[in-house]
């Protein structure tokens, strides 16, 4: 079976890697989906969050990195995949992931969603905070894999 795991990954973190190879274990292949919203303020573009995610899963076999836009349904259609995987840290993800779920299922009545809980340890974990705690001067070795950690830092250094 192939799941889809989208997501803005903006950066990749060891939330979205633990999720990632969780899921490599359990289903045949997993494709990573980078969403290109260019309303969206990011830190980084899309070819270098692509660029970094290759990077910190290049040993595993079974996870493909691609990038889409415009809604996930019409994507999972074109990949002929109708399974997407989603994380689950706290209540208030759940909220926003039910009613993305529904409007997709909506949508397309073929199209499954599937959530996976956080591990305990990255429940807490988002790209946003890694960001926020790097522009203060905090460390986030234990967030974010070495080149992530150096990207992000070149980016505050850069006056990003
Ligand atoms: P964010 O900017 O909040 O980190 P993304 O859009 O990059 O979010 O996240 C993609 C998917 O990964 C979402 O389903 C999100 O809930 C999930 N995710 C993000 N961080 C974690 C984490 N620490 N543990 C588990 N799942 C996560």
């Amino acid at each position: 079976m192939i799941v889809i795991y989208p997501g803005s990954f903006d950066p990749v973190t060891y939330g979205h890697i633990d999720i990632i190879d969780r899921c490599s274990k359990k289903f045949s292949k997993v494709v990573v989906s980078v969403l290109n919203n260019r309303s969206k303020k990011n830190m980084f573009s899309i070819d270098e969050r692509v660029k970094l995610l290759k990077e910190v899963l290049k040993e595993y076999d079974n996870v493909e990195i691609d990038t889409f836009s415009g809604l996930l349904v019409d994507y999972a259609k074109e990949k002929k995949c109708n399974k997407v995987i989603r994380g689950l840290r706290a209540v208030s993800d759940f909220e926003y992931e039910m009613q993305m779920a529904l409007v997709n299922k909506k949508l397309d009545d073929e199209f499954e969603t599937f959530f996976m809980v956080a591990r305990g340890r990255y429940a807490y974990l988002s790209s946003s905070i890694v960001k926020e705690i790097a522009t203060f001067g905090g460390n986030i070795s234990c967030f974010v894999p070495k080149v992530v950690e150096n990207a992000i830092n070149e980016k505050i250094g850069g006056g990003y």
